[in-house]
């Protein structure tokens, strides 16, 4: 008996719908249609809008230096120029793999020979506080502005208490003490970001908050947030007793993959919809951005990896719907240099590669103790470079990527930079 064969190349004239109308699906409908697939595209979002840009949500938008309408990544105009029938403001409320047939919340079944989902994340809320709406969270359109309200309403001095000092927890942070307010940030971790980047590069970023007269406290647990019970809108409970008042109290406390929806399909769901190397979930369906977990191999080893950042997602949704056109069984594996930024105090942290929190680091330029922080520092693993994080160095960070690409040893990557000091 012959073993079964994957499915061939997807008709160029045939149909796909692509699930999630953010930025990785939008990137998987573009790349469609620029790699010639003139057939039927279906894109399904259940946000009201079209889709837009969440990084500036934390930033500009917060700060009121953008206007949210320049978030759009593409407007009616643009869907219609790309022949996107897009279905806005309508939730996808199940998909059968094996048909690849999806149904919406209004009860139209959409058929098609491919499917790219592509739901992304929500953010977790804090245990206790999932029915106070008014504890903020930070991934919408409507989040952002929603906060940026209570702030603007609480006047000058708004006191912020944020829960958690990741990346958007950090920004949120960094975003509020420009705006005059008075910010303390909470962390369990004794370091915030150590799982992400380490101890000691871990320890530099949290320090920018003190730098900025922002209050952090590490090593914190909270027990939940209470309202309107001590002449503050609210308190913030920590778990020796301690309440903490606050005008105004932000979650950020990292994000769950979107894939209720997807109970039943057929899809294997664990953190995220596991994917084999080509993005693939099932034949014919593919995946892309916050809610993909793919099997990734890199640094020699074969990891199962969900990254929740823009310029993956972004790739990804490309090299997703390329895999979707070539089939399964051409399809080839989804290997990106993982990118990521964060803006906060003025000041630009990038990091390319994947970096490992066990990782060697060494500092090649800057220092990890001034107050604003510019530095470079590099990482290895198993004696080969992983990654690279830089503050406000964006050119020095570049000079990585081929390093990366080319897999060099961690003391390759040291010697180049001391070479060009
Ligand atoms: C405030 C903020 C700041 C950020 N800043 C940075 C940054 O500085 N640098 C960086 O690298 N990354 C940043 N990111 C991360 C980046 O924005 C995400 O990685 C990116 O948005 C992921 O895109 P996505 O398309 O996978 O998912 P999403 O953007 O989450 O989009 C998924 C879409 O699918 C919709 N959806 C969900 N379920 C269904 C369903 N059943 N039916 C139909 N539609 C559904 C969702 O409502 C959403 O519109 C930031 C994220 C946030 C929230």
């Amino acid at each position: 008996m012959s073993a079964a064969r994957a499915p061939g190349p997807l008709p160029v004239d045939g149909s796909v719908v692509v699930v999630g109308a953010s930025l990785a699906g939008l990137r998987a409908a573009q790349e469609l249609r620029e790699s010639g697939f003139t057939g039927s595209l279906v894109m399904v979002g259940d946000e009201g809008h079209y889709p837009y840009d969440r990084p500036p949500l934390s930033k500009q938008v917060l700060a009121g230096t953008w206007p949210p309408e320049r978030t759009v990544l593409a407007d009616r105009h643009r869907l219609e120029k790309l022949g996107i029938d897009h279905r806005l403001g309508h939730r996808a409320e199940a998909l059968d793999a094996a048909s690849r047939r999806v149904t919406l919340d209004d009860g139209t079944v959409l058929e098609a020979d491919g499917v790219v989902v592509a739901t992304g994340a929500r953010p977790r809320r804090l245990r206790g506080t999932e029915m106070l709406e008014e504890v903020a969270v930070v991934r919408t359109l409507e989040d952002c502005e929603r906060l940026r309200a209570a702030i603007l309403g609480a006047g000058p001095g708004c006191r912020v208490v944020v829960v958690g000092a990741g990346f958007i927890g950090s920004e949120v942070a960094a975003t509020c003490r420009g705006l005059g307010c008075v910010v303390t940030v909470l962390e369990a971790l004794p370091t915030p970001l150590a799982p992400a980047l380490g101890e000691l590069v871990g320890g530099a970023l949290g320090a920018l908050h003190l730098h900025h007269d922002v209050e952090l406290r590490t090593g914190v647990e909270v027990e939940g947030v209470r309202t309107r019970s001590s002449g503050w809108p609210y308190e913030v409970v920590l778990g020796d007793g301690e309440a903490l008042p606050a005008d105004v109290v932000v979650v950020g406390v990292g994000v769950v993959p979107n894939t209720e929806w997807l109970e039943g399909s057929g899809l294997e769901v664990a953190d995220g919809v596991l994917c084999d190397a080509a993005l693939f979930a099932a034949d014919s369906v593919v995946c892309a951005g916050d809610l993909c977990r793919w099997s990734w191999r890199h640094l020699d080893d074969e990891q199962s990896v969900r990254i929740e950042h823009w310029e993956v997602a972004s790739q990804m949704g490309s090299a997703a719907a390329r895999s979707l056109l070539a089939g399964r069984g051409d399809a080839g594996g989804f290997d990106p240099v993982p990118y990521f930024w964060s803006d906060q105090y003025g000041l630009r942290i990038q990091v390319l590669g994947h970096p490992g929190p066990d990782d060697e680091v060494a500092v090649v330029d800057g220092s990890l103790d001034a107050p604003d922080a510019r530095f470079v520092a590099v990482y290895g693993r198993r004696g080969r470079l992983s990654a690279a994080v830089a503050v406000s160095r964006p050119r020095q960070l570049m000079s990585f990527r081929p390093l990366l690409v080319s897999g060099a040893t961690f003391d390759e990557a040291v010697a180049l930079l001391e070479a060009g000091r």
